[in-house]
C-alpha cells in the first residue's frame, strides 16, 4: 500500500483545499506564520503535508484517501 499519494493526487487535493472556505493561514496564538502555510480550520492539519499522505481524508469529504475504496 502506498504511503505517499502521487503528485497529481496531492496537487488535486491541495487545489480543493485552496478553494475551501475552511483553509486558513497557520498561526500561533493568533499570529500568522510567515510564508505559505495552509492549515485546515476543521482538522487543524498542515495541508501541504496532509495532502501528500495517501491514507488521509478531508474531514468533510471534499477529497478521500488514495487509492479510493473499490465498490463491491
Ligand atoms: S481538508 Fe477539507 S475541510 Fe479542510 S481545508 Fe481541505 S477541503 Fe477544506
Amino acid at each position: 500500500m502506498a504511503i505517499l499519494a502521487p503528485d497529481n493526487i496531492a496537487n488535486k487535493r491541495m487545489a480543493i483545499c485552496r478553494a475551501c472556505p475552511h483553509l486558513i493561514q497557520a498561526q500561533i496564538l493568533g499570529v500568522p506564520l510567515p510564508g505559505d502555510k495552509p492549515q485546515c480550520a476543521i482538522c487543524l492539519c498542515f495541508m501541504k503535508k496532509k495532502t501528500k499522505i495517501a491514507s488521509m481524508t478531508c474531514p468533510i469529504d471534499k477529497w478521500g484517501k488514495y487509492p479510493p475504496n473499490k465498490k463491491p
